[in-house]
């Protein structure tokens, strides 16, 4: 049966052609964030997936920045310590990156060196999956500190653009365009 909380949620998402260029259709999850209900019941959505398909999570992973938005509050939820990638010189100490192809050349994700234990199961969160470049990046990364991806959750999949294909790790995605 169909859940009406995703149905909600699906028409809650803005789409805004051609954003941020020509030929892109831009999903705007702050739309969802603007309202309350709405938001809290894609929280709960994130939340009762992540206990049912990985229950000993250790760590959420979060991506710069709408991943920043999901993550942190699923960590306080599930009670496990947030940790966030980000884009190169925005973290302080001692790191590890990892590069990856955009479009129009590369880019560089950091963590903090020891934000993951070695063998720590994580969970990745970001809002949206589409050529999957950015979610694969984030896997390597992870495996380079030494955890365990157990699974990567978006809000958002844009199916056509087969970015799960790119991934060795499960990808669970709430709603699919
Ligand atoms: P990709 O590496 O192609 O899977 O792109 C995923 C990342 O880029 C995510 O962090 C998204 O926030 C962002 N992104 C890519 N395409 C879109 C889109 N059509 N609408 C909103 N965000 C997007």
């Amino acid at each position: 049966m169909a859940d009406k909380r995703v149905e909600c949620i699906t028409k809650k998402i803005a789409s805004y052609p051609d954003f941020p260029k020509p030929g892109i259709v831009f999903k705007d999850i702050f739309s969802v964030l603007a309202d309350p209900p709405v938001f809290k019941d894609l929280m709960v959505i994130f939340e009762e997936r992540i206990r049912a398909i990985c229950p000993d999570v250790e760590i959420i992973v979060g991506l710069e920045s709408r991943g920043f938005l999901l993550g942190t509050p699923l960590a306080l939820a599930l009670g496990v310590p947030f940790v966030p990638v980000r884009k190169k010189g925005k973290l302080p100490g001692e790191l590890k990156q990892v590069s990856y192809k955009l479009e129009y050349g590369t880019d560089v994700f950091e963590a903090q060196a020891n934000s993951v234990k070695p063998g720590q199961k994580v969970v990745i969160v970001d809002d949206l999956l589409a050529t999957g470049g950015t979610m694969k990046a984030a896997c390597d990364l992870v495996t380079s500190l030494g955890g365990a991806v157990a699974v990567c959750f978006v809000c958002i999949e844009l199916v056509d653009l087969k970015g799960r294909e790119q991934l060795t790790k499960p990808c669970d995605a709430i709603v699919k365009f």
